[in-house]
Parts: structure tokens; C-alpha cells; sequence
């Protein structure tokens, strides 16, 4: 039950920049696929379309190889889970997971049975008489996905699903929506601008800016591999530096790595780099390409099992170093302290982008 969107094109307003540009992807069958991109990216309006919520102005949304622009909302066969919890306040539980199957025509006795077993699915057996008013907000999230899967849906669309709760809630969510999707093996398609979330559950990605894709691909080959300036510096949790090739070698300010083979002497470059591909040393390493690189510690700010250590660069640009505790106490270096840097690994691109 694949999904293929193929050069969708949504304007809200005539004559302005479309909300979802020429946008073509696949979602494979039985996976997790993730839109990930900040907000106003186009995200939600993909998933309207291809609920059938909102008309595009050109192109197709392809379920199982069946053309699904023209079809009503009803007939798509699809489970929609948005941010807000959208449950029926008036109603219990079971009656908000029945509702989508009483409007489907089946007996008393078989919604009972299927409102019984999403029950289960979702671990909230004995909340079924329960109403909205009186669940947490991760059980309500619960509920929306069982009214969701009850309908036994092609597809389910999640719209920041996991956007309204606190951090802890979320995190356990998400592992739940895992163990979840293991069981119902549904393919799904989930919206988030967390890119922590959208690396953990998903199999694969679709990074969207500005209306369009930035780069489709698994999540590794999307956090190792970014294709443009704007992936790197969404995904990764990346420092950006700007520099210039010299000597067949990326310079920015005192770091130095390799530059892509394409680089030309002089011509521009911007270096994104990890947080932790940053090795620092109180004494020069002399191995590397820069083990020599002295930079000033500007800030140090603990947090949890690492430090963050802020590097102020000679030409002003700033980095950013996480350093596990235990390596940060044997390093000792304080606020102001001068550190050698050596730059393990950096995402290269020359050219001068904006992002
Ligand atoms: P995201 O979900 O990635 O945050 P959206 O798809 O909600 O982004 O929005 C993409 C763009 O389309 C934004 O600029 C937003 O303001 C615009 N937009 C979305 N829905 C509407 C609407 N119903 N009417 C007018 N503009 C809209
Ligand atoms: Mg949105």
C-alpha cells in the first residue's frame, strides 16, 4: 500500500508563492515515512491533500497504484491523527472509537467486538467509559489513534501527533507509536519538525523547505549525507562555518578539513560540523589537519552526561562541542581558556549559500 505524490502544487492565494511546490515523493508500503521541516514548510498541506481535506492545484496522490486526486475524503481509506486531540467531548471513549465505524454501517455486536480490540491495541481497556475531559493528554493521543486504526485504514496520516504534550510524554509516545506500527504494520505517514523523532521511528524521511522537497532517504543517509546547506543545517545539530579553498583544503578561520574534490582554489565553502566531531585538546595533537588549531573556549554549560562547550573562532564565528563529562574533567579547561580543536569530520560545500 505504497504512496506516491507525484508534482503536487498547492496556492492559497493567487498569484502568490504556492504553500506546496511541485512536491513528489513515495512513502513505502508498510513503513513509517516522516515530512520533516520547519514550520510553514508545506508539511500540514501535503497531508491534507492527500487526505483529500484540501484540492491541489496540480498533480496526483497515487494509494496502491490507484489514482486518489478525485476521490472523496470517506472513500480514501484513510486514518487522520492530528495535533489537537479533535475527540468528541461529549462522548466516552468507546463511543468516540466507534464513531467512524457506526457511520460505516456494521452491526452493534461487530463495532463492539473492533472497539474492544482497539481498546487493547492501545493499552486503555478499562478507560472505555471514560470522556475526554477525564484522560491525560498521552491517553487522548491513545484514543485519537484507535478511533484512527479502527476504520482498519490503507494509510494513517499523523499530523504532529506528539505536538501538544511534554517533553516526557512525548518521548514515551514515540516509542509507543513504534511498538504500535510494529503490530499493525499500516503504512503511515507522520508530520514533525523534530528531527529527533522523525530519525528515530522512521524509515524513511522526506526533508521539506519552502514548499518543496529538500532530500528523500533513509535517516542515515539524510544525517551523514546531507544534499544541501539547508538539510545540514536542520538536521544534525550543526555548527556552520564559512571559509575559503586553499591548497586543495577548506579553511575556516583557524579549522581546517578537506574540501570536495570539485573545490577550486579560492572559491567559497561552507563547513557544517557535529557537535561531537569536534576533538579538543588542551595540548596540540600534531596529528590531523589541524590538531594545531588553537581556539578560545567562550562558554561551558553543563548538560546531563556531556558539556557544552562553545568555541569562539579568531574571525568570530562560533562552534559549538559537546564533550562526554568524564573526557570534559580529564580536558580541564575553563571559560576564557585557550583549546586545540580538531575537526574529525565536516559536511563541505563550496559556493556561498543563503540558507
Ligand atoms: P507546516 O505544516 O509545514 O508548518 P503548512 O502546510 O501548514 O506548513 O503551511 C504552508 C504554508 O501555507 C504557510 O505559509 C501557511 O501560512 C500557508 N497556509 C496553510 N494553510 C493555509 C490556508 N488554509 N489558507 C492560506 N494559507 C495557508
Ligand atoms: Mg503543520
Amino acid at each position: 500500500m505504497s504512496v506516491i505524490v507525484e508534482k503536487l502544487t498547492k496556492r492559497f492565494t493567487a498569484g502568490g508563492s504556492p504553500a506546496v511546490a511541485d512536491v513528489s515523493f513515495e512513502a513505502p508500503t508498510g513503513a513509517i515515512t516522516t515530512l520533516l521541516g520547519p514550520s510553514g514548510a508545506g508539511k500540514s498541506t501535503i497531508l491534507r491533500l492527500i487526505a483529500g481535506l484540501e484540492t491541489s492545484d496540480t498533480g496526483r496522490v497515487l494509494i496502491d497504484g490507484t489514482d486518489c486526486t478525485e476521490l472523496p475524503v470517506q472513500q480514501r481509506g484513510i486514518g487522520v491523527v492530528f495535533q489537537s486531540y479533535a475527540l468528541f467531548r461529549h462522548m466516552t471513549v468507546r463511543e468516540n472509537i466507534a464513531f467512524g465505524l457506526s457511520v460505516r454501517r456494521q452491526s452493534k455486536a461487530e463495532v463492539e467486538a473492533r472497539v474492544d480490540e482497539m481498546l487493547r491495541l492501545v493499552q486503555l481497556e478499562e478507560l472505555g467509559q471514560r470522556t475526554p475531559a477525564q484522560l491525560s493528554g498521552g491517553q487522548r493521543q491513545r484514543v485519537a489513534f484507535a478511533r484512527a486504526l479502527a476504520i482498519r485504514p490503507r494509510l494513517l496520516l499523523l499530523d504532529e501527533p506528539f505536538g501538544a504534550l511534554d517533553t516526557r510524554v512525548r518521548v514515551e509516545l514515540r516509542e509507543w507509536l513504534h511498538e504500535l506500527h510494529t503490530l499493525t504494520g499500516v503504512t503511515t505517514l507522520l508530520v514533525t519538525h523534530d528531527q529527533e523523532e522523525a530519525l528515530e521511528i522512521s524509515q524513511h524521511v522526506v526533508i521539506m523547505s519552502e514548499g518543496r522537497v529538500a532530500q528523500a532517504g533513509a535517516p542515515a543517509d539524510i544525517y551523514d549525507r546531507p544534499a544541501t546547506p539547508f538539510v545540514a543545517s536542520f538536521v544534525g545539530g550543526n555548527s556552520m562555518l564559512k571559509g575559503q579553498v586553499r591548497e586543495g583544503r577548506a579553511e575556516m578561520g583557524a579549522l581546517i578539513v578537506a574540501a570536495p574534490q570539485s573545490a577550486r582554489e579560492g572559491q567559497a565553502v561552507q563547513a557544517f560540523v557535529r557537535p561531537h566531531d569536534i576533538k579538543l585538546a588542551k595540548k596540540p595533537a600534531g596529528n590531523g589537519l589541524n590538531g594545531n588549531a588553537a581556539v578560545r573556549v567562550e562558554r561551558l554549560k553543563s548538560v546531563g552526561g556531556y558539556v557544552k562547550v562553545l568555541l569562539k573562532l579568531p574571525n568570530g564565528d562560533t562552534v559549538a562541542v559537546e564533550v562526554p563529562r568524564g573526557e570534559f574533567e580529564e580536558l580541564g579547561v575553563v571559560e576564557g581558556d585557550s583549546v586545540h580543536a580538531d575537526v574529525r569530520s565536516a559536511r563541505v560545500f563550496v559556493g556561498d549559500f543563503s540558507i
